[in-house]
């Protein structure tokens, strides 16, 4: 089936037949063998315009799942700390704006699990612990980035999320936060949120995409090149249609996803979370899933070592790989022997600009 190509992108083939591969050992090799000659080109290649990354929203996770139930603690939730990147990059010459999870939060609190842990945890517990930070919107617009200069919308995955107030409802009900921003999102993860399984009914918003204008959202079956130095490359298992951001920036080259909670994830053998690497000598595994989702794990796997094949080592750590968790467990008194052994935190590259205000194409 040819892919699907969302206007303006460019599809990069170089995985296609590694993740076509039938077998889970030999997909694992080929993918990660591409994924090498894949590194080498966007590493040489051009680089984003500018990128930066705003909280979004934190709150509590259970230990379990942040760390696949390797972490040696009585602690049964740390902190997670959901963050939103805004991109500029080039795409033909022309500057174009990307934000990565630019998440609903009150839309999200509908998710059937954290409806669920809301009735379990006292509300005077829940507003010591959850922090909401600036509304997206006010925190782009100290940034001189207004609503409508917003191109595109992708989320690595769409566990949680409402996209009617980003995308707006057909019926005009709902208006959209990002008028002339267009959807990035996999074909296989819309049909699922469809009609679910019930081991991924709990991580949706049941209506999240109801009645939702789909003019402008595009569904991706492949990888992208979105435009100089930012592409965006399928990193199946956690969902069906999870996706990884990598991005080239003055500091080498970035991803970032949910398939891990921490930097530890992607390097259990140079953990000091207790039971990490215990757990990665025990059964010979490289990385340590963020494991709410059981059902697709050998994929998780194999798009985690595709990630952190792509991108550079950490300078200042060169043990641990440039992957921020796009919710990254923060030190918390909720959880204190479960620090992270570095936190990320951020990305921040280049300049941002105040893009043109251009006259839309009739469409
Ligand atoms: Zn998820």
């Amino acid at each position: 089936m040819p892919h699907a190509v969302p206007p303006g992108t460019t599809p990069l083939l170089d995985l296609d037949e590694p993740w076509a591969l039938g077998s889970a050992g030999p997909r694992l090799r080929a993918v990660r063998r591409a994924a090498e000659g894949l590194r080498h080109r966007f590493a040489a290649g051009p680089r984003a315009v500018a990128v930066r990354t705003l909280p979004v929203v934190v709150s509590p996770y259970p230990t379990k799942y942040a760390f696949f139930g390797a972490a040696l603690s009585p602690a049964p939730y740390v902190l997670i700390t959901h963050r939103c990147l805004v991109v500029q990059f080039l795409q033909a010459g022309e500057l174009r704006t990307l934000l990565f999870n630019p998440t609903d939060v009150a839309g999200a609190r509908a998710t059937p699990y954290f409806a669920r842990l809301a009735a379990r945890i006292p509300e005077r517990i829940q507003r010591a612990i959850a922090r909401e930070p600036e509304p997206l919107v006010d925190q782009l617009a100290h940034l001189g980035v207004r609503p409508g200069d917003v191109d595109y919308v992708a989320w690595d995955h769409l566990h949680v999320q409402d996209l009617r107030p980003i995308l707006g409802t057909a019926d005009g009900r709902v208006s959209a936060r990002f008028p002339n921003a267009t959807l990035l999102a996999s074909r296989a993860e819309w049909s699922d949120w469809d009609d679910l399984h019930p081991l991924q009914r709990a991580w949706y918003v049941r209506d999240g995409k109801l009645g939702v204008q789909t003019a402008r959202v595009s569904l991706t079956t492949g990888d992208l090149m979105l435009g100089d130095g930012v592409m965006l490359l399928r990193t199946p298992g956690h969902t069906s249609g999870n996706q990884t951001l990598f991005l080239n920036t003055d500091s080498g080259v970035w991803g970032v996803s949910e398939n891990g909670t921490c930097a530890d994830s992607w390097a259990p053998m140079d953990s000091r979370i207790p039971g990490l690497r215990a757990l990665a000598r025990r059964q010979d595994v490289d990385v340590v899933l963020n494991a709410n989702t059981p059902e697709r794990g050998a994929d998780q796997y194999t798009s985690m070592i595709l990630e952190r094949t792509v991108v550079d080592r950490v300078k200042r750590a060169p043990a641990f790989v440039q992957m921020l968790p796009s919710s990254e467990v923060t030190p918390s008194a909720l959880s204190p022997a479960l620090q992270p052994t570095i936190l990320h935190r951020a990305i921040s590259h280049g300049q941002l600009a105040t893009p043109q205000r251009r006259p839309r194409a009739a469409e």
